[in-house]
């Protein structure tokens, strides 16, 4: 899912503004960017990354959240960004645009912030404050949309002309790149995988746990490592973290094996549904969850039963940023002068 995309006359003209800023910018020979600068606006940390223009790391800084205050959050914000210009000599009015990740959906047009984990964000007009704060152009994006752009442009699916990033972790986020860019649509909703239903439900699993999006049986609620937990928990009665499962399926535990091979099959469920529907040339995992080697190998045998016409090659890797994806997205959210073509279509 993703960041703005117009739909009343105003909105079009706040986008052309902001798209017209953003081409004087460039333009200005005197203040040609050849630096990315992405915000990770987390729960409990916003981290702060500098990019040159082929992806090495100028500056970093991680600073705590600001819990439950909002203009405590666009302030520290803004003064991270501020300080790494500071660092690497950046003079004031010359500093590049700015790319932030932010959990939850996105409003589009207004870039109001909806549907947000963190609840000081919801319903505030995030894009527009850090604009003003800033003086430049912002783009925001929602953190699943950063960690499948980070991914995508130089990380396990560089090279793929499509990448659908997924995170497994507490909840169940991704994000579908195509040419570099994020896909984003009227809705701001692109990507909401995890709020779909698990499709080809098997005996017992109908109508599935209950979501905290309102619905019963969203791909999230088996997929996440919460989910896989959960599941656990509510088979036998014991409150173990995915880690711990996957600790005791590799110590030979037949239960833990089974609870794997039953999340294994229900993720390749949710993967072969996305492949249908649009068939990515690579799918990225991130997240707690990635970290099982186990999914590498046996996630891809379970598509053909689900894919049409019963084959599918995609390729199922891991991520290579880690936890700095999401980060590292965000930087990428601004093309440079210089960049290929296809990063540049934004
Ligand atoms: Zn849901």
């Amino acid at each position: 899912m993703a960041a703005a995309g117009p739909k009343s006359p105003g909105n079009c003209r706040k986008q052309e503004r902001a798209a017209g800023a953003a081409r004087r910018f460039f333009l200005n020979p005197e203040q040609r960017p050849t630096m990315r600068i992405g915000i990770d606006l987390g729960g409990t940390k916003i981290e702060i990354i500098v990019l040159d223009r082929q992806g090495a790391t100028l500056a970093r800084r991680r600073v705590p959240t600001p819990q439950g205050d909002y203009e405590g959050t666009i302030r520290a914000m803004i003064e991270l960004v501020h300080g790494v210009e500071n660092e690497l000599g950046v003079k004031p009015g010359e500093g590049p645009p700015v790319g932030v990740g932010a959990p939850g959906a996105i409003s589009p047009g207004a870039g109001f912030m909806k549907c947000s984990n963190s609840v000081a964000l919801i319903g505030k007009p995030l894009e527009q404050d850090l604009r003003q704060g800033l003086d430049r152009p912002i783009r925001l994006a929602n953190d699943a949309d950063c960690f499948a752009l980070s991914e995508a442009v130089d990380g396990a699916g560089a090279g793929q002309r499509s990448v659908f990033g997924v995170i497994l972790g507490t909840g169940a986020g991704s994000g579908l790149v195509v040419a570099g860019r994020p896909v984003q649509g009227p809705n701001g909703v692109a990507g909401e995988w995890g709020h779909t239903c698990l499709p080809w439900m098997q005996e017992g699993e109908w109508p599935g746990p209950a979501c905290y999006c309102g619905k019963r049986g969203c791909v999230e609620t088996f997929v996440s490592g919460t989910g896989m937990a959960r599941l656990w928990d509510e088979q036998t009665g014991e409150t173990l973290t995915s880690r711990d499962i996957a600790a005791r399926a590799d110590q030979g535990d037949p239960r833990a094996i089974a609870h794997l091979e039953r999340y294994e099959n229900r993720l390749a469920r949710a993967l072969a549904m996305v492949i249908n529907i649009f068939d990515p040339y690579c799918i990225v995992l991130g997240g707690g969850v990635s970290n099982l080697e186990r999914l590498y190998k046996n996630v891809p045998g379970h598509l053909p039963k689900y894919v049409y016409a019963g084959a599918a090659i995609t390729p199922i890797v891991k991520a290579r940023h880690g936890d700095s994806s999401g980060v590292r997205g965000a930087a990428w959210l601004w093309p440079l002068e210089g960049d290929p073509a296809h990063w540049r279509n934004a």
